[in-house]
C-alpha cells in the first residue's frame, strides 16, 4: 500500500484486534479488512461453533450484511405452513401466536435462522482473508501512546491501532479493561437452557411450534422447515449465575419434573443432546463503550438479550457502522469511537428497554401476569383485536421508534 499524499512511502494498514469469532467480532472483522484494514480474530473456543440456538435475524441487518457481502448465504428457515400452538395447564396443546411476531413486530419482515447460520456464513466470507487463531485469547491488555498492547495466552505479544471485545456477555476484555462483570451486568434472575431436538417429539407435528408458558417458567419449540426444531428453556431463579453452573439436564429436571404433554420428551432430548447452551439472561450496561484504543462491540458491550430479538442484527449493523466512521474519520480513531458509540446508544437504549417488556410475555413472573398475557394472546388471535393489540403494545412503540432512528443511523 502506498501513501495518500503520493510521496510513493509504504503506509502500514492499521491493525486490530477482534476478540470473538462470534456474529459481532467476525462481521467487524470482515468490516475492518473490507476498509483496508488488517485484522487479527483470537477466539477461546479449540474449534468453531456449530448450530446453535435459533435466532430471530431482524430486517435492519439486511442492508449490513448485504455490504458484508454475506446477506445471500442467510436463508430464512421459517415454514411457512407451521402451526403455533401453546399447552394449557392440563397438557392439551391449543392453538397460540407466533411469539417473534408478537413480541417484535418487525420480525414479519425478518428471518429466522440458527446462530449457527449467520455464523457460517460470516466465516466462509472471513477465514481466507483474516488469520483466525482458535484456542487464544488475552490475558493482558495495555494501552499505550496511540495503540495496545496485548498478550495473548497463546504466549505470543502483539500491538494493535484498535482492539474490539467482541466476547460475549461474560466478556474478558471488558473484565480486563473497564472492570469486573459484576459492575456492567444487570441480571434478569431468569436462566436459558437451549439445544436441538434429534427426534420427533410427543404430540408435535412435523413444522409444530410450540410455547408452554407457565407462571416463572416457559417452555418453546421453534420449527424449521429444513433442520431439527430448537427447544428452549427459559425460567426465573434467585441466584441464575450459580444455577447456570449446574448440569443442565439435572437442573432442568428439578424444575420441569411436573410438567405433561410434550416436555418429558424435551427433557429427555436435553439428556441425549451433545450439546446445551445454559447461562443466565443479562444485560450489559456501561456508560461508554470505549476507553484509549479498546473498544466493546456486541453482546460484551450491551447484551439485547433473547427477548429483544436485535442481538445478531445488532451486532452486524454495529461492525459495520464502525467500518464507516473509521474511513469517514481517518487517523482520528478516537473521534470515529465516539460518533460510533453516537449513532448507536439511542437504539441499544431502547432494545434493551423492550426487552423488559417483553420478557413478560415469554416468563411471566406472577400468576396475574400470566393472566394478563393469556388475554391478551387470546385478544390478538383475532384479526380486529390482533390489530388492537399491536398497536398498544409498548414493544411495538418502541421497536417502530427504534426503527426510525436504525434508518437514520445505519443504514
Ligand atoms: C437463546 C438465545 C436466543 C437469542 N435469540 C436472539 C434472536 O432471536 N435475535 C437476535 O438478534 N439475537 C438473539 N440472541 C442474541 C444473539 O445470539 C447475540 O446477540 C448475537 O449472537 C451476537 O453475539 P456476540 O457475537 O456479540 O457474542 P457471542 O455470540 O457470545 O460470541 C462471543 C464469542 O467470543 C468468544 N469468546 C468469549 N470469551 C473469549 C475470550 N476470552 N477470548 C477469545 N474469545 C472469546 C466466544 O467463544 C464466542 O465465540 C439470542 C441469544 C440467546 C442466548
Amino acid at each position: 500500500m502506498t501513501a495518500p499524499n503520493g510521496t510513493g512511502a509504504p503506509v502500514r494498514p492499521k491493525r486490530a484486534l477482534v476478540v470473538g469469532a462470534g456474529i459481532s467480532g467476525m462481521a467487524t472483522a470482515l468490516r475492518l479488512w473490507q476498509i483496508g484494514w488488517e485484522p487479527l480474530v483470537v477466539e477461546r473456543s479449540p474449534t468453531r461453533r456449530t448450530g446453535g440456538y435459533f435466532t430471530v435475524f431482524m430486517a435492519d441487518g439486511f442492508e449490513p450484511a448485504k455490504r458484508l457481502g454475506i446477506f445471500d448465504d442467510i436463508r430464512d428457515r421459517a415454514d411457512p405452513n407451521g402451526r403455533f400452538l401453546e399447552m394449557d395447564r392440563r397438557g392439551r396443546l391449543v392453538p397460540g401466536m407466533n411469539p417473534a411476531a408478537m413480541m417484535m413486530p418487525m420480525a414479519a419482515s425478518s428471518y429466522t435462522v440458527l446462530r449457527g447460520d449467520v455464523e457460517n456464513a460470516l466465516y466462509e466470507a472471513l477465514h481466507d482473508k483474516v488469520e483466525i487463531r482458535f484456542g487464544a485469547g488475552p490475558s493482558a491488555v495495555r494501552q499505550g501512546r496511540g495503540h495496545a498492547e496485548v498478550d495473548l495466552s497463546d504466549g505470543t505479544t502483539e500491538r494493535f491501532d484498535l482492539v474490539i471485545g467482541a466476547d460475549g456477555l461474560h466478556s474478558a476484555v471488558r473484565e480486563q479493561v473497564f472492570g469486573p462483570e459484576d459492575l456492567y451486568r444487570r441480571d434478569f434472575n431468569h436462566v436459558i437452557a437451549a439445544c436441538l431436538l434429534d427426534r420427533p417429539v410427543k404430540g408435535l407435528r412435523e413444522g409444530d411450534n410450540l410455547l408452554v408458558v407457565d407462571t416463572r417458567r416457559s417452555v418453546a419449540v421453534q420449527a424449521f422447515h429444513d433442520h431439527d426444531p430448537v427447544a428452549m428453556f427459559m425460567y426465573c431463579h434467585p441466584w441464575p449465575a450459580a444455577e447456570a453452573r449446574k448440569r443442565p439436564s439435572v437442573a432442568l429436571r428439578e424444575v420441569y419434573s411436573d410438567f405433561g404433554g410434550p416436555v418429558p420428551d424435551l427433557l429427555d432430548a436435553v439428556d441425549r443432546a451433545e450439546h446445551t447452551l445454559f447461562d443466565q439472561i443479562s444485560q450489559i450496561h456501561l456508560s461508554s463503550w470505549s476507553r484509549g484504543r479498546v473498544v466493546l462491540l456486541g453482546d460484551s458491550a450491551w447484551s439485547l438479550t433473547l427477548y429483544s430479538g436485535f442481538g445478531s442484527s445488532l451486532g452486524i449493523a454495529g461492525g459495520d457502522l464502525l467500518g464507516t466512521l473509521l474511513v469517514e474519520h481517518g487517523d482520528n480513531i478516537a473521534a470515529a469511537l465516539g460518533t460510533w458509540e453516537h449513532r448507536l446508544r439511542p437504539l441499544v437504549t431502547k432494545h434493551q428497554k423492550s426487552a423488559h417488556f417483553a420478557k413478560h410475555f415469554l416468563l411471566p413472573a406472577t400468576n396475574s401476569a400470566r393472566l394478563i398475557r393469556r388475554a391478551v394472546v387470546r385478544t390478538a388471535a383475532s384479526r380486529t383485536g390482533g390489530r388492537i393489540v399491536q398497536a398498544l403494545l409498548p414493544a411495538s412503540r418502541a421497536t417502530r421508534a427504534a426503527g426510525e432512528n436504525q434508518i437514520e443511523g445505519l443504514t
